[in-house]
């Protein structure tokens, strides 16, 4: 079938890659100039693994184009999908001007039937403003196309997301229309045969589920950080209470882990944004407000385990000291650092008078855009190198090479000799047994080091 997609981000991107792997034929419309222009040459604007070879392959193939024109994508599309960016606005909702931006564009040079498909996570009513706005653009050329508007939410899974879209969980199909319905499950077949995935709603439905299984992932993420707090003040340790409740299979073990607070461009905006929906709508969303108060004091937590542990006695806390920080990513497996909780702890220890060396596998050049050059920010090249001359170390993304350590040479390196460990990666015994103190998660122990 011939696709078009609007936004060529983490979603559009990977979509339209997966879609033109199975055989589609894909146009990926975006307004960025510079990263059209490199997709063309090769050059993919995010690190997803697995990613780079199939979006060269197929754009090898001709299956996948990459085009600022969205006159030609609109010709191109039988089906067209809305995979722009959803910002919170100044109030937490959802932003959509640029979701309405492309309906606009849509309905400016729509010529022929199609179906619009929205894949962007949106507020429950949006597929109606999408309609309203393709029909007036229909309208103010005395055109009467008929259309159809799904919502076709996306659950991939950064770090994961060529997986994800490859090999589904579900693919919801939140439609008014049989014939949407049936266009979709076509486009979807090759995604779909060892078992129907196809999970069909009303469009409503469809919008809210997107953010009913963000906030609940999110609740699970808060809900254990409060936990871990609650065991740091008591002298119980999460981890064993974590190995504890999530052999209940109504549990579960996914998502149960405390850290450093959860980031990225989903969780926080859209629990923001589903908050803001209720409320609009006269309910006081009390738990979802709650989970994300507890992940914005979570995002402080490292800190004040750091102050915890320099605040004491007569010198200056961490004022003149140089930490090593390892993970910059909000997550293993991507270069995102939107909303990352590496923000957070960098700006807290630069208002304290710290200097930063920090290491990522992935997000070294996605730091650079954010921080530039300064003074107290030192990009190293390992994850050793960031020890070099470091008084203490602060691990903040859990990448698999930042899990077994050499603590010996750890020791050696650090001033300080003091590891801050945002994400419970190691065995308090066996770092304590090397020389160091250990700061974790929720391990009761870090009140008392
Ligand atoms: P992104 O910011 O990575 O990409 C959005 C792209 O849209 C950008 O390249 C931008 O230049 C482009 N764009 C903006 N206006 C445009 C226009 N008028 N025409 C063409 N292109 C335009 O965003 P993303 O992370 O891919 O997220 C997109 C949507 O999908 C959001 O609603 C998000 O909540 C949702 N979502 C994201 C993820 C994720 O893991 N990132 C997962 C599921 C759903």
């Amino acid at each position: 079938m011939r696709v078009a997609i609007f936004g060529t981000g983490y979603v559009g991107l990977v979509t339209g890659t997966c879609l033109a792997e199975v055989g589609h034929d894909v146009v990926c419309v975006d307004i960025d100039q510079s990263k059209v222009d490199g997709l063309q040459r090769g050059i993919i604007p995010i690190y997803e693994p697995g990613l780079e070879p199939m979006v060269k392959a197929n754009h090898a193939s001709g299956r996948l184009a990459f085009t600022t024109d969205a006159a030609q994508a609109i010709a191109h599309g039988e089906v067209i999908f809305i995979a722009v960016g959803t910002p919170p606005d100044e109030d937490g909702s959802a932003d959509l001007q640029y979701v309405l931006a492309v309906a606009r564009t849509i309905g400016r040079h729509l010529a022929r039937p199609t179906v619009v498909v929205n894949k962007s996570t949106v507020p429950v009513g949006t597929a109606d403003k999408v309609r309203t706005a393709i029909a007036e653009e229909l309208a103010a050329r005395g055109q009467e196309n008929a259309f159809d508007v799904v919502s076709n939410p996306e659950f991939l899974k950064e770090g994961d997301a060529v997986a994800d879209c490859m090999r589904p969980d579900r693919i919801v199909i939140g439609a008014s229309s049989a014939h949407a319905v049936t266009v979709l499950r076509r486009l979807y077949a090759p995604f779909n045969r060892n078992r129907d995935r196809v999970v069909e709603m009303d469009v409503r439905s469809a919008e809210l589920t997107k953010y009913a299984a963000n906030a609940m992932l999110a609740t699970k993420i808060s809900f254990m950080n409060e936990i871990a707090n609650i065991a740091e003040r008591v002298g119980a340790d999460i981890e064993q209470v974590r190995q504890g409740i999530g052999s209940d299979p109504r549990i579960g073990w996914h998502f149960i882990y405390p850290g450093a607070g959860y980031g990225g461009s989903c969780f926080p905006k859209d629990v923001q944004a589903l908050a803001r929906t209720a409320a609009q709508h006269g309910h006081q969303p009390q738990l979802l407000n709650a989970v994300e108060a507890v992940n914005a004091a979570q995002k402080g937590h490292l800190f004040e385990l750091i102050q915890r542990h320099y605040d004491r006695g007569e010198d200056e806390g961490v004022r003149g000291k140089t930490f090593a920080v390892w993970g910059l990513a909000f997550k293993p497996n991507t270069d995102d650092m939107r909303e990352a909780p590496s923000r957070r702890v960098l700006a807290q220890l630069w208002e304290a008078g710290a200097k930063v060396q920090v290491f990522d596998p992935e997000a070294m050049a996605e730091a650079r855009r954010i921080f530039g050059e300064r003074e107290d920010l030192v990009f190293c090249d390992s994850a050793f190198a960031a020890l070099h001359d470091a008084d203490a170390l602060v691990v903040i993304t859990e990448w698999k090479q930042f899990r077994s350590p050499d603590f010996a040479r750890m020791r050696e390196a650090l001033g300080d000799a003091v590891v801050f460990d945002g994400r419970n990666l190691y065995d308090p015994a066996e770092i304590e047994a090397a020389g160091l103190a250990y700061y974790g998660i929720g391990r009761g122990r870090s009140v008392h080091a």
